[in-house]
């Protein structure tokens, strides 16, 4: 058998060895100490703790689907839940997404909203989120400034801490609600429940959430933890990954770092790599806390005044993820680097009575993608993949992608190869 080499052991790296393992003899590098990536969980005091964010998982794609219920008894092992997602917004409780709730919001405001709304259809702007040339763009001239300046700007001001107008819209696409105006009014006349987005209902382990997901589809690999890869060489009929020879290599960590791991490359890769090296990310802190009981998946927290943005109670989706504890469990999500004091003196000012468990700092949770992002990212792909090498994953290919598309990639190596 050929050797393949899969630097990375989050769902992409683990996705593309389970395809490829009977086709190569399939070596995982993995520079942490245990598999999974962004989806890790650990137990705290036998409470379950997402680290990074709260991992669920569903796909549209019915291959995705198969794919992954290959490995799980899915009646037995999962819990199918629907996402409960609402808002909390100067003291108040609000339906998600907000566009479809304006009848919970204060007469004034709803009067501008509308006032927006009917000057938006009278110039005949009523357009597709593609015909926006970016996202600040398309949340002013989709929502109007009144629903803009309320919640878009300040909730995604604090999540992607960049400047909205270098966001490419095709970046967002099926990740965001894009209600048109009519489907927006629609909403709010015959109260149409949030069913188009991929995690509208979604499946969850009933142990250990998203680490039961990768310890599973670790089992039959050959996965080296607390092992980086450290240099990648190309040579006649292959890679050297640290000095060891590889015929294939597919690359699932961080794109920036490849220009430092490559040794000796020629001048277009080095150019390609180069390229991506000062791409933005966003780093969040997560404090893990027990709450008040509640049947919220989701709590977005648009308001400026307090740092975080997010609250996920995951602690609703598996009642043994609050096993150690006799309330319920929550992970506090902040942008950027924070110390847990700050965490827990913010935590004061939100519902459910927080107090904390734990906390973690993640420096690379959301790539934050610019116009140009995507063509080199196929630059380097295009230096890369007639040497053997290929890029899959969220940060491999800067891509904003959840499991399902993870898996997609990793489907999409496989084919290549
Ligand atoms: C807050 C948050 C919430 C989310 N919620 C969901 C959700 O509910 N559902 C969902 O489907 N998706 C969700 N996602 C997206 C999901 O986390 C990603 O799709 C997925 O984890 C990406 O996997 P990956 O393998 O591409 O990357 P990663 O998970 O980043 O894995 C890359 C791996 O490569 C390793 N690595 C990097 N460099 C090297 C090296 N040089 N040598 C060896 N190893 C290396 C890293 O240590 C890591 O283990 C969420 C993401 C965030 C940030």
């Amino acid at each position: 058998m050929k050797k393949l080499a899969i630097v990375g052991s989050g769902i992409t790296g683990l996705a593309a060895g389970q395809l490829l393992k009977d086709k190569y003899a399939v070596t995982v590098f993995e520079k942490a100490a245990k598999v999974g990536g962004l989806v890790k969980c650990d137990r705290v005091a036998d409470n379950l703790f997402h680290r990074v964010g709260g991992h669920v998982f569903n796909s549209r794609r019915q291959d995705v689907l198969d794919w992954f219920w290959g490995f799980f008894d899915r009646d037995k092992e999962f819990l199918k839940a629907k996402r409960n997602a609402k808002i909390w917004m100067q003291g108040k409780l609000i339906g998600y997404p907000l566009e479809n709730y304006l009848s919970q919001l204060d007469r004034a405001v709803v009067d501008t909203i509308l006032e927006d709304m009917l000057a938006i259809g009278a110039s005949g702007h009523a357009r597709k989120p593609e015909d926006y040339p970016h996202f600040e763009a398309f949340l002013r001239g989709n929502f109007g400034d009144t629903l803009y300046n309320l919640y878009f700007k300040p909730y995604n001001q604090k999540i992607w801490n960049t400047d909205l107008t270098q966001v490419p819209l095709g970046w967002l696409e099926g990740k965001l609600p894009m209600p048109n105006l009519k489907q927006m009014l629609l909403s709010n006349i015959v109260k149409q429940e949030e069913g188009e987005m991929v995690h509208a209902t979604f499946y969850y382990a009933k142990e250990n959430g998203s680490q039961f997901i990768v310890d599973r589809l670790s089992q039959g690999l050959n996965v080296r933890t607390s092992t980086p890869a450290e240099k990648l060489q190309a040579v006649d009929d292959g890679w050297l990954l640290n000095g060891e020879a590889f015929d294939k290599v597919v690359f699932t960590g961080d794109v920036r770092t490849m220009h430092r791991l490559l040794e000796a490359p020629d001048a277009a890769l080095a150019n390609a790599a180069g390229a991506v090296q000062h791409l933005p990310s966003n780093g969040t802190s997560n404090l893990f806390c027990e709450t008040d009981a509640t049947d919220i998946s989701w709590l977005y927290l648009p308001d400026g005044d307090i740092q975080a943005h997010r609250i996920i109670y995951t602690g609703t989706f598996a009642p043994s993820n609050n096993r150690g504890s006799n309330r319920m469990t929550c992970v506090v999500e902040f942008s950027g680097k924070h110390d847990r004091a700050f965490m827990e003196e913010q935590v004061k000012r939100l519902p459910g009575n927080l107090t904390a468990l734990d906390h973690n700092y993640e420096p690379n949770s959301y790539v934050v993608q610019l116009t140009d992002t995507r063509q080199q990212i196929e630059t380097l792909k295009a230096c890369l993949e007639p040497k053997g090498m290929y890029l899959a994953g969220r940060f491999a290919e800067w891509e904003y992608h959840n499991m399902d598309k993870a898996i997609e990639a990793a489907m999409g190596i496989a084919d290549k190869l």
